[in-house]
């Protein structure tokens, strides 16, 4: 019963299944009916001419149960294509355990299995707020109207800004008329995170915003070029939908006169979108985006800005709090100096 009532409070979970409605219902029809096949019909001694069936299955319970050690010999199928808030590789590796009846069932079927095996591992609330996250995930990209915009002023041949100087294909948020929610983002979220992470690039006087969606896949943005962003802190939000590559690499944090010093080894940084996941990284990290190789990526991004911050930036010189290539001159004349001193010393205490 259980399983049942899991599946009762999960329906939620289930409904972003798309297309497999059909076989969970059938898979657990064809459970019940296993069951009921199991059940050996009671007081059928009387000998009323109807002959009963003999079972074929096996028994349920040890039929369905997962194997504690993993089968090496089996090749798992792949489901890297599969929406779900567990990794695919899990997906691969859980089917090493699968009762040696399933292993060669149907992907779909070997799938169904796992999900509900997974979910059970899944604290409801967590589940829910995985949930909670697509629904709102895809409330933005239709709310939003990306795709149709984008229709509209093709149609219409309407000049529109574009998000910015890099991307052509996107549209800047504020102009929809959401302004004063990426505000209220800005303050409500972003801000209590920036003034403990970037307090040293105004992350802690954060006061403007700059709001879009940009698009990348086939007809649209391909890359993204090595630059820094015109913000102090760049909020970075994967909205979808299903694609390949597209990764970020960055390249150390640096101010305007060193915006094209070297990269130093430990300062290469690669990151990989997740739909529904988000990255918050100082504006002035240089970054860009490798080719999204096939389907459709949506990002959405808020520039933070703090003109406290740019004020003060005009009157200093050395910004080795927090740009990489500063610190690193800074190290150097330090070292320098101590040389100097250290060998002032040594004549001094010589013969
Ligand atoms: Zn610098």
């Amino acid at each position: 019963m259980a399983r049942w009532r899991l599946q009762s409070r999960g329906r939620r979970h289930r409904l972003h299944m798309k297309g497999q409605g059909f076989l969970r219902r059938s898979w657990f029809a064809e459970l019940r009916h296993k069951r009921e096949r199991e059940d050996p019909p009671a007081g059928n001694g009387k000998g009323n001419g109807v002959t009963v069936p003999p079972s074929v299955s096996k028994p349920l319970y040890g039929d369905r149960r997962l194997r504690l050690n993993p089968n090496k010999a089996h090749k798992p199928d792949k489901y890297d294509d599969v929406q779900s808030e567990f990794d695919p590789s899990i997906f691969s590796s859980l089917e090493r355990h699968l009762p040696p009846s399933l292993l060669e069932a149907p992907r779909d079927s070997k799938l169904e299995f796992m999900r509900e095996i997974l979910a059970r591992y899944l604290p409801e609330g967590e589940r829910a707020r995985v949930q909670r996250h697509k629904e709102y995930r895809q409330r933005i990209m239709s709310a939003y109207q990306v795709e149709n915009f984008e229709k509209w002023v093709n149609a219409v041949k309407f000049k529109t800004m574009r998000p910015n100087t890099m991307n052509k294909f996107g549209a800047v948020l504020d102009d929809f008329g959401l302004e004063a929610m990426l505000n209220k983002l800005m303050e409500e979220f972003i801000c209590p995170f920036s003034r403990v992470l970037f307090p040293e690039v105004g992350g802690s006087t954060l006061d403007s915003h700059h709001g879009f969606i940009v698009e990348y896949g086939k007809d649209k943005d391909i890359k993204l070029d090595f630059h820094v962003d015109d913000s102090e802190v760049t909020l970075n939000v994967c909205l979808g939908k299903q694609f390949s590559g597209g990764e970020l690499f960055f390249r150390g944090v640096r101010c305007d006169q060193h915006v094209n010093s070297e990269t130093q080894l430990e300062e290469i940084l690669e990151y990989s979108h997740v739909p529904g996941q988000a990255v918050l990284h100082r504006g002035r990290h240089r970054h860009g985006a490798r080719p999204t190789t096939s389907g459709h990526r949506i990002n959405l991004l808020l520039w933070c800005r703090s003109s406290a911050f740019r004020e003060m930036k005009k009157y200093q010189k050395d910004f080795s709090s927090w740009c990489g290539e500063c610190q690193r001159e800074k190290k150097v004349r330090q070292r320098q100096c101590l040389d100097t001193t250290k060998t002032a010393f040594l004549r001094m205490g010589g013969p």
